[in-house]
């Protein structure tokens, strides 16, 4: 299938061909042809699978043909960052028509957003929240709604927005087209889509069990309190260019992101407590590379879609099987590959097996050579009074940096050769406790043949 068999119109398809898209993906090629005969839709899509051309497009081909100036399209987020990139994207592939859309949502001031209504803005993006602010006034006036997209319908849910998107639908016409498109669709979703959807069009595409084809998935155990080491080691060695780093609190996301400063790691971190236009600094940072990595909580890293983002890393193991999926599915967008890692301490190896489960498989077990825990050089120091050679504090190209961020315990003790003191068993099963059971010592280093773990 191609775009040119969809017949939409020729200035669609040159926006297509020039932001550089061949074939369409699996939910554009079902939900096109829907969307351009005027059905209603619930589509299980997850970010990832270009469910959002999948909308634009037809929409914007049904707007061509009409008179500007009413806001015909409504589209429903859960995330301000949401909002953006859909318009953004919808900007996009807009370029050779005279349509324009508007993004709305809070943490900026509201009178340029109130223009957007007054002029009619073609299609208006919008978070409910913001969206409610501005329906009490006068100049918003969505009567002339025709399309109404509910984006990531389960986030919604998720964040309490679903009271305001019902009463955002008091204020648009109950005679429309409406679109539903949600990563999952628990039972609060299914009833949603049976009050607002006039014999919709399903289509299940993403399993939420099953993260997008091409996510190359695997575990590092660590003690929790090396996951900051091991995480600024892997930035270090894997050089993936630009990677979110998900931390399950918010000062946690603080702390990490803090360490790796230190380390020297061009980082930012989005959390709750940003404000929009330190999310907003952060999210282009990342995209124009002036970040390696953005630590961020779930909640704030909701739909956010940077191209050729090339790894995901958990620095905490998700609560649910489902935040797992939407966490790895920010990687390996349309047809990209990607990595995704997730450092898994002992204390968290039973969540991640409740997520095993639900992906019906075990995800490799991978080792970082030569990593060195903190803990691990601290415990040998206490234990011994001394350090292996390689393995000494302060070759923080080792990762040896102290977890909490504190100077690099002193090279104060006598080394040892490496391989020497690696063959001794009490330092080896030290080693091993200290990094949660999964050392690999430095390459031609053997390991003991007794008691091995
Ligand atoms: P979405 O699922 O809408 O968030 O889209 C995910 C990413 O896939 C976005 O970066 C899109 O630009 C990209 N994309 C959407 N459709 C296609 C396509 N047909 N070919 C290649 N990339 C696409």
């Amino acid at each position: 299938m191609s775009f040119q068999e969809f017949g939409l119109d020729p200035r669609l398809l040159q926006a297509i061909a020039d932001v550089g898209f061949e074939d369409p993906t699996p939910i554009q090629t079902q939900a096109i042809p829907i969307l351009l005969e005027g059905k209603d839709l619930i589509a299980s899509a997850a970010t990832g699978s270009g469910k959002t051309a999948a909308f634009v497009l037809p929409i914007l081909h049904r707007l061509l043909p009409k008179e500007r100036g009413t806001t015909r399209v409504l589209i429903l987020t859960p995330t301000r960052e949401l909002a953006v990139q859909i318009s953004d994207h919808l900007a996009g592939l807009a370029i050779h028509t005279p349509l324009a859309g508007a993004a709305i949502y809070g943490g900026v001031p509201m009178n340029p957003q109130a223009r957007a209504f007054e002029q009619g803005a073609d299609v208006i993006v919008g978070t409910p929240g913001r969206l409610l602010d501005h329906l009490r006034y006068d100049y918003a006036d969505l009567s002339g709604v025709e399309v109404l997209v509910l984006d990531e319908a389960d986030r919604m849910l998720d964040m309490g927005f679903l009271p305001d998107v019902r009463r955002i639908m008091d204020a648009i016409p109950r005679t429309r087209q409406t679109l539903l498109f949600s990563a999952t669709l628990p039972p609060p979703i299914v009833k949603l889509s049976k009050d607002i959807l006039r014999n919709p069009v399903t289509i299940r595409l993403q399993d939420k069990t099953r993260p997008a084809d091409g996510i190359e998935q695997s575990v590092f155990p660590v003690r929790q309190e090396e996951k900051p080491a091991l995480l600024a080691e892997l930035l270090r060695r894997e050089a993936h260019k630009s990677v979110i780093a998900f931390c399950r609190t918010k000062s946690r996301a603080e702390k990490v992101s803090r360490f790796l400063e230190r380390e020297g790691i061009r980082c930012a971190r989005i959390h709750g407590d940003r404000s929009q236009g330190q999310r907003l600094e952060a999210l282009d940072g990342l995209k124009s590379g002036r970040y390696q990595v953005l630590v961020a909580t779930d909640v704030a890293a909701r739909g956010i879609d940077v191209e050729a983002l090339s790894a995901v890393i958990n620095v905490d193991v998700p609560r649910q099987a489902e935040d797992y999926v939407h966490r790895v599915g920010r990687t390996a967008r349309a047809q990209l590959t990607g990595e995704a890692f997730t450092l898994v301490a002992p204390e968290e190896e039973r969540e991640l097996a409740k997520i095993e489960k639900v992906l019906g498989r075990k995800l490799p077990r991978r080792q970082l050579e030569g990593f060195v825990p903190q803990s691990f050089l601290e415990s040998v120091g206490r234990r011994r009074g001394r350090y292996p050679a390689t393995l000494a504090p302060g070759r923080s190209a080792a990762g040896a940096g102290r977890a909490d961020g504190g100077a690099p315990a002193a090279a104060s003790a006598p080394a040892a050769p490496a391989r020497r003191a690696l063959r001794d068993r009490e330092l080896w099963e030290a080693m091993q406790a200290a990094q949660g059971g999964a050392f690999v010592p430095p390459r031609g280093v053997s390991l003991p043949s007794r008691r091995r773990r």
